[in-house]
């Protein structure tokens, strides 16, 4: 969990950073962290949340700014919009931590001036968000990309995958807890040249290519710790290329594509940057 109170990347006043335990503690960790601030630095105008999902976003849902049904122990059902209303009487914006960053990198970040882009995390679990002209895709819920399934060869990769849902889904099989039930390391322990390595690159070249065919996005922004591996990104273009060149333009889709699948450009501070961004639109009346 972070918390930042600023009004944008370059006036950062004060951030915490701590591990997500059960929602008490959690909650009140982050609610006394912005009491705290206001104290310090005069009234917060607005709070963005943005949040581990699945996650209620229908604003006349009488759930909405619940978490749902999520296997993160404690969490299934609560109501983090509620508490923190009932805590601090402010505005709240309230969405998943993927959609957070997309709309993070839309504002400062890697997805500027574009008007269709997806944002991928892929940290322990996987999750994505397609930003359209500013905003966040929605449906009756949010999409939830992680849980494609990807082609699975048994015969190469006999690991049955992790996704307490679907089992061998792409976050079954590509999540960084997938990576280390695997193989008991990270990709950046096991190194460039272990087999993980082509195996990773492989399942999300699957998830880009599914992206392109299905959302024909101008970027793909891979984001979270496991995408970070010194090695994945290049492998990850070259996979992806291989996999729909020929078919799409080779102009546009063939060679390195270094211009299309990209890190992010908040870093690792996309998420807790986009519920700022959030927060910020919800004041200038552009949410
Ligand atoms: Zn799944």
């Amino acid at each position: 969990m972070v918390c930042l109170v600023g009004s944008g990347p370059e006036d950062i006043r004060a951030e915490l950073a701590f591990p997500t335990e059960t929602p008490d503690i959690v909650l009140k960790r982050a609610t006394d962290f912005l009491l705290d601030s206001e104290e310090q630095f005069g009234d917060i105008a607005a709070i963005g949340f943005a949040s581990f999902g699945p996650v209620d976003l229908h604003t006349d849902s009488p759930t909405f700014g619940h978490v749902t049904r999520t296997p993160k122990i404690g969490w299934s059902s609560v109501d983090v919009v509620g508490w923190i209303r009932r805590t601090l009487d402010k505005p709240v914006a309230f969405d998943t931590d993927v959609n957070g960053a997309g709309i993070g990198e839309y504002e400062w970040g890697a997805g500027r001036g574009l008007n269709n882009f997806a944002y991928v995390t892929v940290g322990t679990g996987i999750g994505g968000g397609i930003i359209l002209d500013g905003q966040p895709l929605r449906g009756v819920s949010h999409p939830e990309i992680g849980h494609i399934r990807p082609h699975h060869d048994r015969e190469r990769d006999p690991f049955p995958g992790v996704c307490p849902f679907h089992g061998d889904c792409l976050e079954g099989l590509a999540s960084g807890s997938a990576i280390v039930a695997r193989w008991n390391g990270t990709l950046e322990e096991l190194g460039p040249d272990h087999k993980s390595m082509q195996l990773e690159a492989g399942y999300l070249a699957h998830l880009c290519a599914e992206l392109t065919y299905i959302v024909s996005p101008q970027k793909i922004i891979l984001g979270g710790g496991v995408a970070a591996a010194p090695g994945l990104l290049p492998a990850v273009r070259r996979r992806t290329s291989e996999t729909i060149s020929g078919y799409l333009s080779d102009e546009l889709y063939g060679d390195a594509l270094d211009d299309y699948i990209v890190e992010p450009g908040l870093g690792n501070r996309a998420g807790a940057l986009g519920a700022l961004a959030m927060a910020r639109r919800l004041v200038l009346g552009s949410a």
